[in-house]
């Protein structure tokens, strides 16, 4: 029995930069329980490493669209390509964002305008504008998830500008499952905990963060690319149906510590 409804079904996952994101262990998951992946890239090096990986998985329908989040033109054109070769659209994996080096390095005080606006362009508005260009072609129960981290809610030393982009995009993915919901359309957050890749590498105290995790966290270890898939699987699949405007934790517990 097909518990998870994902079999042949068509999900955008946007973000794999490499083996490492987020958005690939999503996209293995995705592949093994049956589901077309569309992988969307901002930077044709990111388009080589994905078909280098998806050369290890040629039995499964997928496909790889260029989608810059920063620019509307981007955002309309892959989502035309992928309606008119898929035709419907029945899940997105949000897992994009990006800050200037200097706005996580800086003091929170010294944030640029530029810099703020960039920030939250790419990481929370842009859930907006892919949920708008793909909604022509979501499907009725179609499930939309994005990235969100601990600094949307509390202060965390070295994510700065990017924790408030996360409190908008957690804002942004609430007023959009309240919008959608009449066409069934459901959208959520998780909140992943600290794991290693490319974007966090941008995060200054990135080790000391997993070190304390590790430390106070209820299962005193970190989280990790596996556990963070499964849980996406979940919430783009027919288990979840009930859920949506919600953020789910992934972190091994560590968002309920003092
Ligand atoms: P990653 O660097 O592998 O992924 C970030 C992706 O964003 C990259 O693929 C990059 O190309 C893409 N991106 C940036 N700007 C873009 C643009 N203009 N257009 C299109 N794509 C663009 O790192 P990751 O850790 O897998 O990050 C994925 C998501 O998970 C992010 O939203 C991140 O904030 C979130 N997150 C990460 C952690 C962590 O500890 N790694 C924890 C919680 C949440």
């Amino acid at each position: 029995m097909d518990i998870l409804g994902l079999k042949d079904k068509n999900i955008v996952v946007m973000g794999v930069a490499n083996e490492r994101s987020i958005a690939w262990g999503i996209a293995k998951r995705l592949m093994e329980v049956g589901a077309n992946v569309i992988f969307t890239y901002r930077k044709e090096r990111s388009k080589g490493k994905i078909e280098k990986v998806l050369a290890d998985y040629s039995e499964y329908k997928t496909a790889v669209v260029e989608c810059d989040v920063n620019s509307d033109d981007s955002i309309a054109k892959a989502f035309e390509e992928i309606g008119s070769s898929f035709g419907t659209i029945d899940g997105i994996v949000h897992s994009v964002a990006f800050a200037n080096g200097d706005d996580l390095k800086n003091r929170f005080v010294e944030t640029s305008r530029d810099g703020y606006a960039f920030a939250q362009d790419t990481s929370a508005y842009s859930l907006i504008a892919v949920a708008n260009a793909a909604k022509p072609y979501l499907t009725e129960g179609a499930s939309i998830v994005t990235m969100s981290y601990l600094g949307a809610e509390r202060v965390l030393d070295g994510y700065n500008v990017m924790g408030v982009a996360k409190a908008a995009l957690e804002a942004s993915m609430r007023y959009l499952a309240a919008d959608l919901g009449k066409e069934g359309i459901r959208v959520n957050a998780i909140s992943a905990g600290a794991i290693r890749t490319l974007a966090a590498k941008g995060v200054p105290s990135f080790n000391q963060i997993l070190h304390k995790i590790e430390e106070t966290s209820p299962l005193k270890r970190n989280t990790n690319q596996e556990e963070v898939a499964d849980m996406t699987i979940v919430m783009l699949s027919a288990l979840s149906r009930g859920v949506t405007g919600e953020t789910i934790y992934v972190d091994s517990g560590y968002n309920i510590m003092g």
